[in-house]
Parts: C-alpha cells; structure tokens; sequence
C-alpha cells in the first residue's frame, strides 16, 4: 500500500544527548569535521544509510542506542564538547565584529540555496554559489539575512532511460524531517506573509528558517491549507512551469521575501537590512516592495522611494547568455502590478524600470540594474561582457564606462576540500613551511592525491553500478562494473550543468581520437562526466543521449562514465579526486564557473578554455588553457578547433607529464604544478575572499550611501529626486558651444601641456549640477577616441546661462591625438557621473 503522505517525527533524545538536536539543525555540521564524526559515531549504519544526514539519522536511531550513548560518560562530554565549539562559533566576535562602520544587516535575496544536498533547494552553480556565500558570511560574522523559497519537490532527480535519455523524478520533500523550523509569532503560531494577487486574492505563505551557522536563510513555503488551490502550487519545483507559474514566484520571493524579513527582525531583533543584494535578476521584485514601504509608512513620493531603495541596493548579474536572462510578457507583469500588490506604485513605473527595446518585453535584469545604485557581474571578463551586453542602458557611453563592476566568484573552502587536503596544507603552514612547499614531501602529496583518486573510484564503480540496475540490468550482468576505472589511470572530470554553451560533448567531436587516448596502452585517460539537462531542454538531453552511447560502448565502458543525478553529494567525489577538471565552454559565456576552483581547492589541475574566472586566474603554471578560435563564426569550424587543440594538450601535455614518473613512482613535474595550485590559486578562490570583497567595495559603500539619503527624513533622497526632476526638465537644452585649445605647440611633444576650453550652455542648470571633462586619447581613422585620459574642467566664467570650463592637460600618448569635451551630471549622491546614464557632447 502506498502512503497518501509522509511525515517524519523526531525521536525524544535523552537528557544528556539533547544538543545533539542543534547540531543536526544548524548546517554548520556541513562544513564541521568534528561534527560529522560525532553523528557518524551515533550510528555508523544509519550514518552511511541517511546519505550522512543528522536529522534522518536522529529519526531512525532506536531508543536502546540512544539509552546506551546517554550511558557513555565519553560519548556525553564529546556532545557536550561539540556543542559548546557550535555556541561559541555562533557567538564569538569574527573578521565583521572587528571593523567600524559596516551596515548593522544585509538582506541576500536568491532564487535557489544550495547549502547540503540535504536541503535540495537549488539546480546548479547559481544555488551553490549562494549557499557559499552564506556559509562564508557565517565565518566571518557577516549579519546577512538570507531569503528564497521552499520548494516542495526542489529541483528534479535524474535517471537514464535504456537508450540514455534523460528521465526526471520530483521526489517530494517533508519540510518536517529537512533542518528546518517554523518562524511562529509570539502566540506559537506561524507568521504568515500576504501577498495580493489580481481579482482580489490573497497568497500567503509561511515561512521556513534553516540556520546556516550564523546566517538565518528563509524559505517561503506557499503549500499551505489558508491558500487556494493553484497557489499552493507555486512553491512545487524550482524552475519549472510556464511565465505565469515564474512570476508567482517571484513575486512570492522578492515581495513576499521583503515582508519575510520584517516578520523576522520583528520577533528574533535582528538588525533590519540596510544593505540589500539581489542575486541576479529573479528576485528584483524586492526594490518594489521596500519602495512601497518608503511610500506608505515615509510618506516619500515614487522618485524619492527609488532614489532613497537604490542608494542600498546591490544587483549581481551571473548570465552573458541572452537566453538566460529572465523576461516576461509586459501584459503578464501589467496584471500582476495592477492589483494591490505594491500599493501607492503605479503600474506604469513598475513597467518602466523593466523595459528593454522590445516593447512587449519586461526584463528582469533590466529592472534589476535600475533599482540598484551598484552592480556587478562575476569574473573581470564577465563584467566587462555585462558592460557591453547592457550598455544600451547607459547610452552615449562606450562600454568600459558603463557602471558594472564585477566581484569573482568564490567557494566556501571547509566544504570543498577534503579534509585529507586540509590536514596536509594546514599541517604544513603550521610548521612554517615556504607556500608551495609546504614542508610536505612530493611523495606524501602524490600519496594523498591516490588516496582521493581511488576514493573516487570507489565511488564511481557504485554509481555506474546503481545507475545499469535501474536502467533494467540484472545483477549477474554487471559483474564489469567492479572493474571499472583503475585508481592509478590520470582521471578527468566534466561535470556541470548540461545547457548548449557548456558544449558537453566537445569532446566526442573526434570519437576515434578520444577512444585512443582512453584506451592508450602507456598512458590511458579515463574521464567522468556528469549533469543535468533542465526538463525543458530537448537538446541538452540530446548531448547527454550521444555522450551516454559512448559511454555505453562495452569497448570503452570501464575508462569513461556518465555518473546520473549530479548534485553536491557526488560532487565533492569528484572534486577530491579528480587530476583534471575539465571546462570547455563557448567563450565568453561562462560568467564566471567554480567547479574548478573546488578541483583546485584539493590539488586538481584545470584544463580549461579561457572563460569566467580561469580568464584572469590562469597563469601558466596552475594547469592549462585550451586555446579558442574566437573569431570563427561558424559554430561548426569553432568546435572542430577548439577539439583538436584539446585533444592536443591532453595527449602532448597533460597525460605524458602525468605519467613522467621518478624511481620513486612519483610524477614530480606534475606535483609541482599541483603545489603551485594549492598554494596560489586556493586563496584567491575562497568564497571568504568574495565574500570580503563584497563587503568591503559593495556593502559598506551601499550602506553609507543609505544612511546619506535617509539621514533627517530622507533629506538626501528628496534632494536627489529633485535634481534628477531639474536634469530631466534641463537636459535637453544643454549644450556645448564652443571648445577651443591653446598651449601646445604645432608639433608638440608628449607630455607637453595643452589648455582645453569650452563653452556651455547650461540649461539652466548651475555649474555645480555638471561635470565638465576634457577627454584626451589616441584617434583613429574615424576619429574613435581610445586610451583616452579624462581630465574634470573648472569654471573660469559665465556669460548669462553659458559658462567657460577649462583644464589642462598632459599629453598622454605620442602619434594621433583627439580630444573632445563633455558634460555629465554631477551630484554628490550619485555612485558615479556615468550613473544616470546621461551626457551630452558637442555637436
Ligand atoms: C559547483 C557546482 C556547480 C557549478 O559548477 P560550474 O562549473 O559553475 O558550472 C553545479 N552543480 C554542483 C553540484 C556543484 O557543486
């Protein structure tokens, strides 16, 4: 009989095993050695059995074993030992609490978590990549709130049909038996958030806490019996459903989200946002609600709740792919918004700050950039990509001007690196070792990366076996999977998720060209593989279909895999004991990918095309760069090349230094880059270091720019909406006259001072309101200015609405100058002239 629904009860722990409760619902444990060990030690078998999860564990362990713990004096003190480290780490001053003048809170809105892979609240890197920040947030005292949905199947299982195609489940999950509790209001009963939908209806939702150590990450949870039927829908799977079923959600996560925090510094005191960071476009309904609340509870018009919401507000773009940027109808947001979901926000604004030059099109990111005072895209390159992609945004501007930074991803360290590897480098540093030395012999390290190698093929050999049992093999068939991959064979990774750019399958352009290198009798390869396609995405299954078939081959099966049903409990395998990570995106649309950096993390080499973060971390001796035929336009010829030059590294460099080995059985050559990895590349890759940065170049100066325009009832952001009211009124009439140069001789020399002058109508404006600059740069045939020097100018007089600026300059360059003069609006509020996206230049 199959049960009409499952729930899960907790045991009564005894006395002495009570902290045992917290621990297992703190997800501290996930990035805790020790506190692992000491769930393991409850019950070996059920630790194994639960997938290493506390919360199932506590619920299966018998109340005999649980007698017999609470009976072991040793047992007692190591809970209570564990539990007093779990006290003090969530209470103790960290990196944050030694610093002046950072803001008291942050709100980090995302559409998925991915913190353990027992919360299944995420597909892929976006998810993950937020859960590290929350757990680096944690390390170093950050007081983030974390907001997102609970969805109720998360994202899906995968399996393979016999014939590879991608097959999905959506196991459902019991909220009660994930770590997590209810956020309930002083009378016990759970908070509520209300969100009005059109032809007067109502969603609410309550609202799930997990503690991520420090971090309070809340999940809203639609399924629930106060919600009409369809709603409670909206929370079911993460990315799944048509537009209407997206905007729901964030709605629900952006508006609701923002209602969520309230309801949360309402009854725990924590200190309300003053910083908040939109985690790519999804979530932006967020700056509407906080502008909603400006309006209703401060009295503050539209203008000034924008200008006051974006002085704290941090957007992060994460996709240079077009087909990845979230849009809706214009009609389906236009019905949403004309319900009473943001009271006191007409829906013509609303539309106006997602509008893209598609007029039937309302742009996530789009809004998302324009409610932000700050944004930033995820690696150098792609930052500079997201500078061109939106750079219609900030017309009359060239691209490097455009206002988008970037902040490199990171990933969280204690959770990605096996603990073999932080024994052996931690053990290093504290003798005093020189940073790629380590102190540690070359064959030590040669020993521990066999030792993660043959861990994963243990873990390989499993998978492939589960995965032909429920592809419909019987057991007295599968006897080959026991010798599949060898632990001494140079092992490649591939594992991501399966979208076209990320080009899977690459690297079966030359079938027979790979089949040798696998198979080669003096140096073999062996490579795992391993994604999800999204449900909808015929093609991407298509490329895990050819990649299976190949796989499947009996004369190559036991030297390449495809592992199912990628997610973070396989990963870490892989990132432990992997050689090679392997990316071999279409550049540049890898905005930034981490799974490298947590190959790296342990001692993995990548092997990568020149994308995201390997653009700018690549240095030669830290693994390899496949080269890219950038120009190619025909995708075709592109992949060809691109192949053939990753066949090339793999078979003249990567497997002949893997397998150039001393009398001692140790490939030296290729230790050495390992130890050059470890050493150089594994501190600039932690998400500690991301997370610093953003506190440090986003927060702290968002924050100060809050506190300047809501400081004397909103002084600032009034002032603010006022003037951006007089530029948009006097723009148009501002213009520059006349521009005349003197001082530098006929043929002058570089370095030699040259006086720009110009003339300019103002407007109406005063001199204070504009920046006045002199650009001085290298022009070409059609006068396009490059390496230009902008230098501010002085008002040296004014004749009625016109005004003379004036600056000199140093010669920058030698060869063919230009020069040019420009007006921008200036204000000592704004993040930057460029900010508003206005300039005029002479006629
Ligand atoms: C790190 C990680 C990703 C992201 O990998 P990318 O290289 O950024 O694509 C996806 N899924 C899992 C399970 C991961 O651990």
């Amino acid at each position: 009989m199959r049960a009409l629904r499952r729930f899960s009860v907790r045991a009564q722990l005894p006395a002495a095993l009570a902290p045992l409760q917290d621990l297992a619902t703190n997800l501290r444990w996930t990035w805790h050695g020790p506190t692992q060990d000491l769930f393991a030690a409850v019950d070996e078998a059920a630790w194994r059995s639960t997938g290493g999860d506390p919360v199932r564990l506590l619920g299966e362990v018998g109340p005999a074993r649980l007698a017999e713990l609470a009976a072991d004096d040793r047992f007692v003190e190591r809970v209570r030992e564990v539990s007093e480290d779990l006290r003090t780490y969530l209470s103790e001053p960290r990196w944050y609490q030694g610093r002046q003048d950072l803001p008291a809170g942050i709100g980090y809105f995302s559409m998925e978590f991915g913190v353990s892979e027992v919360l299944p609240n995420y597909s892929g890197g976006l998810g993950i990549l937020a859960g590290d920040h929350l757990k680096a947030a944690s390390d170093l005292g950050v007081p983030l709130i974390a907001v997102g949905l609970l969805y109720r199947s998360g994202y899906f299982r995968q399996s393979l049909s016999l014939d590879g195609w991608q097959q999905e489940q959506y196991p459902s999950l019991d909220p009660q038996g994930l770590p997590l509790h209810l956020l309930t209001g002083s009378d016990g009963a759970p908070l509520l958030v209300h969100v009005a939908l059109p032809e007067g209806r109502v969603l609410r939702a309550r609202i799930w806490v997990a503690s991520v150590g420090r971090v309070p990450l809340l999940l809203l949870d639609a399924d629930i019996e106060d919600n009409d039927a369809d709603l409670r829908h909206i929370t079911d799977r993460l990315y799944g459903g048509d537009s209407e079923h997206r905007i729901r959600q964030e709605i629900l996560v952006g508006i609701g989200g923002v209602r969520a925090v309230r309801a949360y510094c309402g009854v725990t005191g924590h200190a309300a946002p003053e910083v908040f960071h939109t985690n790519e476009g999804h979530a932006g309904f967020l700056g509407l609600e906080r502008m909603r609340e400006l309006v209703t509870t401060a009295g503050l018009d539209v203008d000034q709740a924008l200008a006051a919401v974006r002085a704290g507000t941090v957007f992060t773009t994460h996709t240079p792919v077009p087909a990845g940027i979230d849009r809706f109808p214009i009609g389906l947001v236009e019905h949403y918004f004309s319900a009473d979901l943001v009271p006191g926000i007409p829906t013509d604004r609303v539309l106006a700050l997602g509008r893209e030059p598609d007029p039937d099109m309302f742009n996530m990111a789009h809004m998302g950039l324009r409610l932000a005072q700050r944004s930033n895209g995820v690696s150098q390159l792609h930052g500079e990509v997201s500078r061109g992609m939106f750079s219609s945004l900030w017309g009359g501007f060239d691209a490097p001007e455009v206002p988008i930074g970037s902040v490199t991803n990171g990933v969280h360290g204690p959770t990605w690196t096996a603990r073999e590897m932080v024994g052996l480098t931690a053990g290093a540093a504290a003798a005093g070792a020189g940073p790629e030395l380590f102190g540690v012999s070359d064959s030590l390290l040669w020993e521990v990366r066999g030792t993660l190698r043959a861990r994963l093929v243990s873990e390989v050999r499993r998978r492939v076996r589960a995965s032909w049992l429920d592809r419909g093999a019987s057991e007295p068939e599968l006897g080959w999977t026991e010798r599949v991959f060898d632990p001494n064979v140079l092992t490649i990774g591939f594992a991501r998720r399966v979208p076209t750019y990320k080009r899977l399958t690459l690297m079966l352009r030359d079938q027979e060209r790979l089949r040798s290198m696998l198979l080669d009798p003096e140096r073999p390869v062996q490579l795992v593989i391993a994604g999800k396609s999204h449900p909808a995405d015929d093609s991407g299954k298509r490329l895990i279909q050819e990649m299976v078939r190949f796989a499947d081959d009996p004369a190559v099966r036991h030297r390449i895999v495809f592992l199912p049903d990628y997610d973070m409990s396989m990963a870490r395998y892989l990132y432990w004991g992997c050689d090679v990570w392997l990316n071999n995106p279409l550049r540049p649309l890898e905005a930034c990918g981490t799974s490298g950096m947590k190959s790296a993390l342990n001692g993995g080499l990548n092997l990568s095309v020149r994308d995201g973060w390997w653009d700018e971390l690549y240095d030669g001796r830290n693994g390899w760069a496949i080269p890219t035929a950038d120009g190619v336009d025909d995708p075709d010829r592109r992949d060809d090349i691109e192949a053939a030059a990753l066949y090339d590294l793999m078979s003249t460099q990567v497997a002949p230094l893997f397998y150039d080995r001393g009398a001692d059985g140790v490939p030296d050559r290729w230790t050495a880059l390992v130890r050059h990895t470890l050493a150089t590349l594994s501190p600039k890759v932690q998400a500690s270091r991301m997370v610093t940065d953003y506190v440090t170049d986003w927060y702290t100066p968002a924050a100060r720019a809050a506190r300047r325009v809501a400081a004397d009832a909103f002084a600032g952001a009034k002032e603010l909406a006022e003037f951006r009211a007089r530029l948009d009124a006097a723009w148009p009439s501002v213009r520059v006259a006349e521009v005349d140069v003197s001082g530098a001789a006929d043929t002058p020399v570089l370095g030699a001072p040259m006086t720009v002058r110009a003339t300019v109508d103002l407007g109406g404006l005063s001199a204070s309101d504009v920046l006045v600059q002199a650009v001085v740069g290298r022009a070409d045939e059609s006068d396009e200015l490059s390496g230009a020097v902008v230098s501010p100018m002085a008002t040296v007089g004014s004749a009625g609405d016109t005004q003379t600026f004036e600056a000199t300059v140093a010669l920058p360059h030698a060869g063919v100058l230009g020069y040019t003069v420009r007006v921008l609006p200036a204000h000592e509020l704004l993040a930057s002239p460029v900010e508003l996206g206005k300039v005029v230049l002479p006629a």
